[in-house]
C-alpha cells in the first residue's frame, strides 16, 4: 500500500516532536494529517540513550501513537551493520541502550561503537576503547553530531569524544547514523520509496538536512530544538525552512 504514495516523510524526533521528553506544539496535528493523507513516514533519531521500544514509550506518553516498525534509530543502524560485517562489538553507550545492542567483553571485541555515553566518556573507557583501536578494531560510530539540546541545556553529542578516539588512534570511524548515506537509504528502501521521492524534517542542519540532500532526498529545516538563528546560511543548497513539524508538513504535502 505504501508505495502507491508519491512520497514519503522522514521525521526527526528529538527537536522537531520532542524536546527533551516533551512534545513539541504541531506534532500530533503533523502525524495526523499524514495518516489522513496516506503518506508513508517514519521517525528517525539519532538519540542513542533510548531503544525503540523506550522511544515508543516515551512518544505514547505524550500522544504520539506510533508502531515501533516506524522508529528508526542509530543504534540498531549500527547493529545491523556490526552484525553483516561479522564484528564482536564493545559498547562505549548510555546503559540504556545496550539491550538494543550486541555487547561483548573489551578482550573479545574486534569493533568498538560508540554513542552518547554521558557519563560514560571518562578517562578509563575512553583508554579502554584507544587501546582496542590500537590493536586493530573497527570504530563503529553511532552518530556523529557535535551537541544536542535537552530541556533548555546544551550537551556535547558523541562527536567530539569520536573526534578524540580518531585524532588518537590514526583512524575513521564508520558511522551508521545521520548523516550516513546507509542510514537515510535504509530508511527509504524501508519506506519501499526512492530517496528522490522523500523529505526529511529536521532540526539540524548538517545532520538532517545535508545528510538528506546528499543521497538525493528533499529537505525541510524546522526553527525549533537545536536550530538556531542562521543555521540556514550554513548550507548552501535548495531546501524548505519552516517554522516547526506542522508548517513543514503542510508545506511538503503542498508540493
Ligand atoms: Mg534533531
Amino acid at each position: 500500500m505504501e508505495s502507491e504514495s508519491e512520497k514519503a516523510v522522514l521525521l526527526d524526533i528529538s527537536g522537531v516532536l520532542l524536546n527533551g521528553d516533551q512534545v513539541i506544539p504541531g506534532a500530533v496535528e503533523a502525524l495526523a494529517l499524514l495518516e489522513q493523507k496516506h503518506i508513508p513516514y517514519r521517525l528517525v533519531t539519532n538519540t542513542s540513550r533510548k531503544t525503540r521500544d523506550m522511544m515508543v514509550d516515551t512518544l505514547a506518553k505524550v500522544g504520539v501513537h506510533v508502531d515501533r516498525r516506524q522508529i528508526f534509530t542509530a543504534p540498531l543502524a549500527a547493529r545491523t551493520f556490526a552484525r553483516w560485517k561479522g564484528l564482536k562489538t564493545w559498547c562505549l553507550v548510555h546503559p540504556d541502550l545496550l539491550p538494543d545492542l550486541d555487547n561483548v567483553p573489551p578482550e573479545e571485541a574486534d569493533a568498538v561503537i560508540v554513542g552518547d555515553a554521558a557519563s560514560g566518556f571518562n578517562y578509563e573507557n575512553l583508554n579502554q576503547a584507544f587501546r582496542l583501536l590500537l590493536e586493530g578494531a573497527a570504530l563503529v560510530a553511532i552518530g556523529h553530531n557535535r551537541y544536542f539540546k535537552e530541556n533548555g541545556e546544551f550537551y556535547l553529542d558523541a562527536g567530539p569524544f569520536i573526534n578524540a578516539l580518531e585524532y588518537s588512534a590514526d583512524r575513521r570511524a564508520i558511522v551508521a547514523g545521520k548523516p550516513a548515506a546507509a542510514f537515510f537509504e535504509s530508511v527509504a528502501s524501508d519506506l519501499q520509496m526512492e530517496p528522490e521521492s522523500c523529505w526529511m524534517v529536521g532540526d539540524d542542519i548538517f545532520g538532517d538536512v545535508q545528510g538528506a540532500i546528499d543521497v538525493g532526498m528533499q529537505a525541510c529545516l524546522v526553527q525549533t530544538g537545536k536550530y538556531r538563528e542562521g543555521d540556514e546560511s550554513k548550507l548552501d543548497a535548495h531546501y524548505e525552512l519552516e517554522s516547526d513539524v506542522l508548517a513543514a508538513v503542510q508545506r511538503i504535502l503542498e508540493i
